[in-house]
């Protein structure tokens, strides 16, 4: 939240919501999904309003824009270089487990792939979640 004061952005009530609806969450969420989450609060809230205010937090260093899937962007307000398990069916995205390590973060830490300086890195890994397993049968 200091960090959202240092950055001179407009802190409206509308924008203050998405904010804290983005605070912690782990989920991944769209702009449709936030936008979805906070018009009750605020029914004249518009999804522009919503995407606009997502702009400004990514273009702020504040959230990390995923582009998993081509079309729909999703969010993220762990900033932190991280890899993401998506699952095929339900579209489900969750942080990969800290305690993995992948081969190309080892790269990355390196700092160099053939005179190439690595600055971060993002794997994306696809399958199945638990829950889509179950009802596979
Ligand atoms: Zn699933
Ligand atoms: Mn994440």
């Amino acid at each position: 939240m200091d960090r959202l004061k240092k950055t001179g952005m407009k802190l409206t009530p509308q924008r203050m919501a998405i904010v804290k609806h983005l605070d912690g969450n782990k989920s991944h969420p769209s702009a449709e999904d936030i936008h979805k989450a906070i018009s009750p609060k605020f029914p004249s809230m518009s999804f522009a309003t919503v995407y606009n205010t997502l702009e400004s937090l990514k273009d702020n260093g504040l959230i990390k824009e995923l582009t998993i899937e081509s079309g729909k962007k999703r969010f993220d307000p762990d900033i932190s270089d991280h890899h993401h398990l998506i699952c095929t069916k339900c579209r489900k995205i969750v942080d990969l487990p800290e305690d993995i390590s992948m081969p190309q973060p080892a790269l990355a830490s390196a700092g160099m792939i053939k005179g190439f300086r690595i600055l971060s890195a993002q794997i994306n890994l696809y399958g199945i979640c638990p829950g889509c397993s179950r009802t596979d049968s």
